[in-house]
């Protein structure tokens, strides 16, 4: 059994799916893992590292013949798997909807099982896989840290003997696995945190991190709970009464970091133009949304650009920005997920149907995951 780890063709993605303690984990399993050479280079992870773990160093083509599975972050392109065995598995953040349709098609066309990671259930034996909350996690942290960089004011309260310094005002929308860690970071920076979702459920989750909920609680009957324990899309009123409640939220605070995202759909409008013309000139907005569409009216992915005063920090792949952390847990996700599933008489992973039928896309040159088919 052949692991193959490729280099990352995407501009920006500096992470890798394999380092070489996930290598050397593979390798004690029975796996021979070949590194194409460089992969490593954006987490700074030295190739002589993963060749004294045990891994093969070679170009891509060397890497990839008869591989029986592909490791990568951001999902190659099925005709850059040339040499790869008959049937092999391409593992990745596969962003199957929407753009990344023709992609799926192309890996069924090419006879590949493709397993999106990001497809992973959220259930309690997955979370060691669970690529998403890793990767989150991060962005969540490197967003306030971000947002402190633009700010030109300091975070926490300072009294000195010039004078008082106040602390910053840090507004967190969508209490995901980002947010939470947005709120956790903010207040270790000594801000004074506010935050909201549409789940009730989080509204004990913000309290127990010492930050403020501001919640909608005018429009009775929603829960705002969807399926999997993700967001649905709120009503008309839900709306109506949320843009009110931020409206008059927002105008009082320094920074905003927004999450909000609702699966396979474009990101929820949490912050309108008319509503940032309110806020003070020098605050700062961070939309981690923005490339599912964007939560802030305004926000350009991969840039930061100025309106009204007010900057809005649009970067692309958050996560990516701290590659050699976002790499390290990323890799041990797949481990977790390859390793779990390890048959040590056929010496490969077999997925069980619970989870195999949540993340593989296609196979047997078709497309067979029900979301993709609904
Ligand atoms: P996400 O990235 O899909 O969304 C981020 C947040 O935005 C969510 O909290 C969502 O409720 C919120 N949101 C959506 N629309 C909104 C709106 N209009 N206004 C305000 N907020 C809005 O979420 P996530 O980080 O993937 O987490 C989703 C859920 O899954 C959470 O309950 C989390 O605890 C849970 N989870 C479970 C596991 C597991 O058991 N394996 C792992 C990770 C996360």
């Amino acid at each position: 059994m052949k692991i193959a780890v490729v280099s990352e063709q995407a501009s920006g993605e500096r992470r890798v799916a394999a380092t070489p303690e996930t290598a050397r984990k593979f390798i004690a399993l029975g796996a021979e893992v070949a590194v194409e050479a460089g992969a490593g280079a954006g987490a700074a992870i030295a190739d002589s590292d993963y060749a004294a773990a045990g891994a093969a160093l070679g170009d891509r083509a060397a890497t990839l013949a008869g591989a029986e599975i592909v490791l990568a972050v951001q999902p190659p392109a099925a005709d850059s798997l040339v040499g790869v065995a008959p049937g092999a598995w391409v593992v990745a953040i596969m962003a199957p909807f929407g753009d990344g349709r023709g992609r799926v098609e192309a890996y069924a066309a090419a006879g590949y099982e493709a397993l999106a990671m990001d497809l992973m259930p959220r259930i309690t034996r997955a979370q060691s896989m669970d690529v998403l909350s890793s990767q989150s996690n991060l962005a969540g942290y490197k967003a306030v840290i971000d947002a402190a960089a633009e700010y030109g004011r300091a975070f926490p309260m300072m009294m000195t003997a010039a004078g008082t310094v106040s602390a910053a005002r840090v507004f967190v929308m969508g209490v995901g696995v980002a947010g939470l860690q947005a709120i956790a970071t903010a207040r270790r920076l000594g801000a004074q945190v506010s935050a909201t979702d549409v789940r009730s459920a989080t509204k004990e989750q913000i309290l127990s991190l010492g930050a403020k909920p501001v919640f909608v609680e005018a429009v009775a009957g929603i829960e705002g709970e969807g399926s999997g324990g993700y967001a649905g899309e709120m009503s008309p009123e839900y709306q109506k009464a949320q843009a009110e409640l931020v409206s008059a939220h927002i105008a009082k605070q320094d920074i905003v970091i927004t999450t909000a995202l609702i699966p396979g759909r474009a990101a929820p409008r949490l912050v309108s133009d008319a509503q940032l013309a309110t806020m003070r000139p020098g605050s700062v907005l961070v939309d981690l949304a923005v490339e599912q569409g964007g939560n802030v009216e305004g926000a350009v992915a991969g840039e930061i650009v100025e309106r009204h005063g007010v900057r809005i920090i649009g970067h692309r792949n958050t996560a990516s920005r701290l590659a050699a952390d976002s790499a390290a847990l990323y890799s041990r996700n797949l481990y977790n997920f390859l390793s779990t599933f390890w048959d040590k008489e056929q010496g490969r992973p077999v997925l069980d149907a619970e989870i195999g039928d949540a993340v593989r896309l296609t196979r047997g040159g078709a497309v067979v995951n029900a979301r993709l088919l609904s």
